[in-house]
């Protein structure tokens, strides 16, 4: 069992913790979101105008919030890698209760969830908006080959690595580039393209570019 200093501890990133219901490791609201990311954001957006801000509680471990499309445009070269990103408070209601922490264990038949700091969350509904997690070390050596800015490989599909791929872009000095798509659902799997189409477009400037 938790103390309730350790609660606070917790809640210290939300701006009205005396509006939430506490009840030592517990806390209880009408609609629970877990992950704020682009479809946890916009039902908090949408629901914060229907219910008084302290009905909604927010699960997010991250205290940043990624435009995941703009990796693209970055691994091309048009966007900065900090036109992707900001600051979590910065975009949720400014009063709903957001906690920084990240759901374990679901428990459905009670309406409850437990996290990953011990807390038990009780909701009358739940929003599930975790995304995707990549597996780099489903495909062998990939991610160190990642990790490493000698070797010439990178994603798109990342904050760490897009703009490694820009870097590749860029100095790419001719030959073989090879770009991979998904054979499974993934993120956005369109994107897979998108950067193989923009990446050719510089280098045909840069060619015409040379030429003239
Ligand atoms: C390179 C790239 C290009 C894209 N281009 C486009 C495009 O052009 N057009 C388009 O429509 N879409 C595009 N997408 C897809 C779009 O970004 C995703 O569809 C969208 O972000 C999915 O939203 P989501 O809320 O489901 O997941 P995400 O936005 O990924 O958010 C999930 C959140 O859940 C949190 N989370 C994870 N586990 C837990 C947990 N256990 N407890 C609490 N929180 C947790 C994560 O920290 C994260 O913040 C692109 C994606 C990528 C990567």
């Amino acid at each position: 069992m938790l103390n309730s200093s350790f609660i606070h501890k917790q809640l210290i990133t939300t701006k009205f913790l005396s509006r939430c219901y506490t009840c030592r490791n517990e806390l209880r609201c009408k609609v629970l979101v877990v992950g704020a990311g682009a479809g946890g954001c916009s039902v908090v957006w949408r629901l914060h105008k229907k219910l008084s801000d302290k009905d909604i509680i927010v699960i997010e471990p991250s205290a940043v919030h990624y435009y995941q499309p703009l990796f693209t445009l970055i691994g091309a070269g048009i966007k900065k890698f900090p036109q992707s990103h900001k600051p979590l408070q910065s975009i949720l209601p400014s009063k709903v209760m957001w906690l920084k922490d990240q759901v374990d264990e679901f428990d459905p038949c009670n309406n409850a969830v437990f996290t990953h700091c011990g807390l038990r969350v009780r909701y009358d509904s739940l929003v599930i908006g975790v995304g995707l997690k990549n597996d780099y070390d489903k495909i062998p050596g990939l991610s160190r080959y990642l990790k490493d800015p000698l070797v010439q490989v990178s994603t798109i599909y990342s904050p760490q690595f897009c703009t490694k791929c820009w870097c590749n872009v860029h100095r790419f000095g001719g030959g073989h580039a090879i770009f991979t798509f998904p054979k499974e659902v993934g993120k956005c799997s369109g994107a897979a393209q998108k950067i193989m189409y923009l990446a050719h477009d510089y280098w045909k400037k840069v060619i015409y570019f040379c030429l003239d």
